[in-house]
């Protein structure tokens, strides 16, 4: 894999600050956002905009960038290209990115830097010191055949996953108070002295919360947590042309968090069962289908099945078909997951099958059209 430069890519010169990487990411971000990219320009936008977030995710991570000083981008290569390929580099995953947009749930962009910047994703240091801690995150795998693939398909999944407890909704307890603290209020002032003076400001109550109240009593149902398990079903709409790995994102489907803020997000990732005669090749299928030996030598109309549209389709044979030649089937294979491009296609083999059982007379024709020697010619070129 060519070195990459990724000062060049975000046109910011090497002894970059943080801030300017991150701000010229934005910028890029916003131009080659793959929602922005016009109609025939879809695939380069794409390119772009996996290229300049590869190249943020690595020079905001002092580690990386230290790494990629020294070693250049080869350090991080792995995985290769392609549309939608994983994550080619360590610690960074492109194709999360990317199902976010696909999915339609991407297009907050303050979050999508949260991400990138935080070094490793969500949770861990991200928003710390806010003292409120979001919910965890979930991971869910699910396996869908080929024709899903094709038609795309709506999966229903149960989860066992923390949820507000219903007999309190999640306050932890039944009876409150106003809290003395702050008076019932939710908020407190605090003084601060500086060298500067002295500072006085509002911020939420430490002792309720910001709620202005406080339990009198534990919530039995949930030992005064505020937070019960529960098995809960959710709609899942897995688009049509997933690819295998694919992580799909439900926003605030994963754990809810005690302190009552955001709730964790739901990652389902897709994997593709192997089907018995249809191969996938990018978006393109492939599928051998036998024909027989008069069909092969004065041609035919033949039906094909295929992944998509009424499961089957029409395809002609030539006269004079040879056994193994494939014949494309435009726009038979599947959609693209965001359709940036046309359909895949459909490839057929065929196959000459030798038939195995004859009747007398087919045995007779047969051996008439032995006599004929069709292919001496061969035999004589060889053998001079
Ligand atoms: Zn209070
Ligand atoms: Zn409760």
């Amino acid at each position: 894999m060519a070195d990459k430069d990724y000062y060049k890519i975000l046109g910011v010169e090497k002894g970059a600050a943080k801030d300017e990487i991150k701000k010229a990411y934005k910028k890029l971000a916003m131009k080659y956002h793959p929602d922005r990219a016009p109609e025939d320009k879809k695939k380069e936008y794409e390119e772009e905009f996996k290229e300049i977030s590869e190249a943020a995710s690595v020079l905001s991570d002092d580690k990386k960038r230290q790494q990629y000083d020294q070693f250049g981008s080869s350090a991080f290569s792995g995985g290769a290209g392609g549309a939608g390929g994983g994550a080619g580099f360590e610690g960074f995953d492109y194709s999360d990115i990317m199902s976010q947009f696909r999915s339609g749930t991407f297009g907050n962009f303050d979050e999508m830097f949260e991400q990138i910047f935080s070094g490793s994703g969500r949770g861990g240091k991200g928003g710390g010191g806010r003292g409120r801690r979001r919910g965890a995150d979930l991971l869910y795998e699910t396996k869908i055949t080929l024709k899903d693939v094709a038609t795309g398909t709506d999966r229903t999944i149960e989860l066992n996953k923390l949820e507000h407890c219903p007999d309190c909704q999640g306050k932890g307890a039944l009876h409150f108070e106003d809290c003395h603290h702050c008076h019932g209020s939710g908020s407190i002032k605090q003084t601060h002295r500086t060298p500067f003076g002295i500072f006085q400001q509002v911020g939420p109550c430490p002792y309720c919360h910001g709620r202005g109240e406080l339990g009198q009593d534990k919530c039995s149902a949930c030992g005064g947590e505020g937070l019960i398990r529960q098995r809960k079903k959710i709609e899942v709409t897995i688009p049509a042309g997933v690819e295998e790995g694919m992580r799909l994102r439900i926003p605030g489907e994963g754990e809810v968090s005690s302190q009552g803020s955001q709730s964790g997000d739901l990652y389902v990732v897709v994997h593709i069962l192997p089907h018995e005669y249809f191969q996938r090749k990018g978006n393109d299928i492939h599928l051998t289908v036998p024909i027989s030996f008069t069909q092969a030598v004065i041609g035919d109309e033949i039906e094909v099945p295929t992944l998509t549209g009424t499961g089957k389709a029409k395809l002609k044979i030539p006269a004079g078909t040879q056994s193994e030649t494939i014949f494309r089937m435009k726009e038979k294979g599947l959609p693209l997951i965001d359709y940036s491009r046309e359909t895949g296609d459909q490839m057929v083999k065929v196959r000459i099958e030798v038939p195995a059982k004859l009747s007398k007379k087919q045995l007779e024709l047969i051996r008439q059209l032995q006599e004929e020697k069709p292919s001496k010619s061969f035999f004589e070129k060889i053998f001079g």
